[in-house]
């Protein structure tokens, strides 16, 4: 114990991140993961047929951040990849649909809606005539949201607005989290926004790109450090107990002596003392193909039928060479019940969600030693470079 400066709990981005940047302070830092790995819901692995796939989901990185794209690129090389997304529906106005764009019933369109989109959901024509007029309401504006677009008075313009909301969000919305995009945080919609322009990319950040050996490679080198000390199948909450003002080593009955960052559920470490935090959980349905390429993009998303909410068929983002077979990943949501091989992946954010963090926020607050960080203990919708960033933050103030 005594050889640590500091305690971490999680090996994903907050805690291997922080871990990194303390140990290069000359800190010691010991990491606790209760996972058998490391790289929290980052971590991707080599499957039974030699595919790399990411085994809670596909996971891209991009980001603006100039500094947290310096930082990973010192345990990582890049593979160039600009994510391209479409959606997948089934025709319902089959006379407007370019023949080229018709497949078994079904065409497809890039998501964000773009300008393209329009014309592939309502012809040539008449989609270039409704861009025109989505760039003459929006004169100063790359994109808008689906929500914003809803309120625009003008008919023509809300005939688009319901296209979109009816193709695009409403189902893929109410399968991801059971409810409409006008009931949840005005934010998760406004990831996938409607973009006035052609750009067909999902992510329009200044450095995009997939880590060229994978992720979990890339954290294995962030913490291989001699200052780093990494536990797995640990959870840290076996070695604590809980008074209201303090962190006690458990069995001991002494303070805990150093600071703790805590990058799991708030509620658990708290023993569910107020009720369980509401998550959305996803379950992934693997499938591996004897063929070289599943389909055209990396990721194509069911925007209208189907029980799940899209497959991303893994080589299209790792550019892996693997001729005569593919993996293939399937997400479909449902709500978290707490069950041990459950993953709680969403934190569903409302008023009354965040009402009960703040109860449990207060109680951590009263602990001077612990320090709650990342997507699961701020419950957060955060992409990895935003907790890269609030990690590399958290290391300095410590
Ligand atoms: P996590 O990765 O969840 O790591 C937390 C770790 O703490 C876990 O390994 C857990 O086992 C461990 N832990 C918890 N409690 C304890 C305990 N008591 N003791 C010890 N260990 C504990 N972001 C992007 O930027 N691009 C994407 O394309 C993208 N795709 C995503 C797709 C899906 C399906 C999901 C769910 C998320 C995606 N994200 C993406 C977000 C990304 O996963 C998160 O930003 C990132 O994983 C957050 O890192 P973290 O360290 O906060 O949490
Ligand atoms: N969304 C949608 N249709 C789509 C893509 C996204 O309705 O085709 C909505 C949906 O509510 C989703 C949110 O936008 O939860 C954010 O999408 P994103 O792709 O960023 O989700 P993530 O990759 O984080 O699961």
């Amino acid at each position: 114990m005594e050889r640590f400066d500091i305690w971490i709990a999680g090996a994903g981005y907050a805690g291997a991140v922080t871990a990194r940047a303390l140990a290069e302070k000359g800190k010691r830092v010991r990491v606790f993961e209760r996972r058998d790995h490391i790289a929290g819901n980052a971590y991707d692995c080599l499957d039974e047929a030699g595919v790399l796939i990411h085994k809670y989901g596909p996971h891209i990185f991009h980001t603006n951040n100039k500094a947290v794209f310096d930082f990973l690129s010192r345990f990582t090389q890049w593979r160039r990849y600009q994510h391209r997304v479409i959606a997948n529906i089934p025709r319902d106005n089959p006379e407007v649909v370019p023949a080229h764009k018709k497949t078994d019933g079904r065409f497809f369109f890039p998501v964000p809606f773009n300008l393209d989109s329009l014309k592939n959901a309502f012809g040539e024509q008449e989609g270039e005539r409704l861009g025109q007029k989505l760039l003459d309401a929006y004169p100063a504006q790359s994109q808008v949201t689906i929500l914003e677009l809803r309120q625009n008075p003008d008919p023509e313009i809300a005939a688009i607005a319901d296209y979109v909301y009816e193709h695009v969000f409403v189902h893929y919305t109410m399968k991801q989290w059971g409810q409409k995009p006008e009931d949840i945080d005005p934010a998760t919609t406004a990831r996938v926004p409607v973009r006035l322009s052609r750009d067909d990319r999902y992510f329009q950040d200044a450095y995009q790109g997939m880590p060229a050996e994978g992720y979990t490679k890339m954290f294995e080198r962030m913490l291989d450090h001699p200052n780093i000390e990494v536990l797995l199948n640990t959870d840290v909450r076996q070695y604590l107990s809980l008074e209201e003002y303090d962190i006690l080593l458990q069995g001991a009955g002494l303070p805990l002596p150093v600071p703790l960052v805590y990058t799991g559920p708030l509620d658990e470490f708290f023993g569910l003392c107020y009720g369980r935090l509401p998550y959305r959980t996803l379950d992934f349905n693997f499938e591996t193909l004897s063929q070289d390429c599943f389909q055209t993009h990396g990721t194509v998303n069911y925007t209208v039928d189907q029980d799940f909410t899209r497959i991303t068929e893994f080589k299209h983002l790792t550019g892996q060479d693997l001729p005569g077979v593919t993996t293939i990943v399937k997400e479909y949501s449902r709500p978290y019940i707490g069950d041990p091989r459950e993953t709680p992946y969403y934190a569903i954010i409302n008023p009354e969600n965040n009402a009960l963090y703040a109860k449990y926020k207060a109680e951590a607050d009263k602990k001077p030693q612990l320090h709650l960080l990342g997507r699961l203990a701020e419950y957060k919708y955060y992409n990895m470079d935003a907790i890269a960033a609030r990690a590399l933050d958290l290391a300095e103030r410590l």
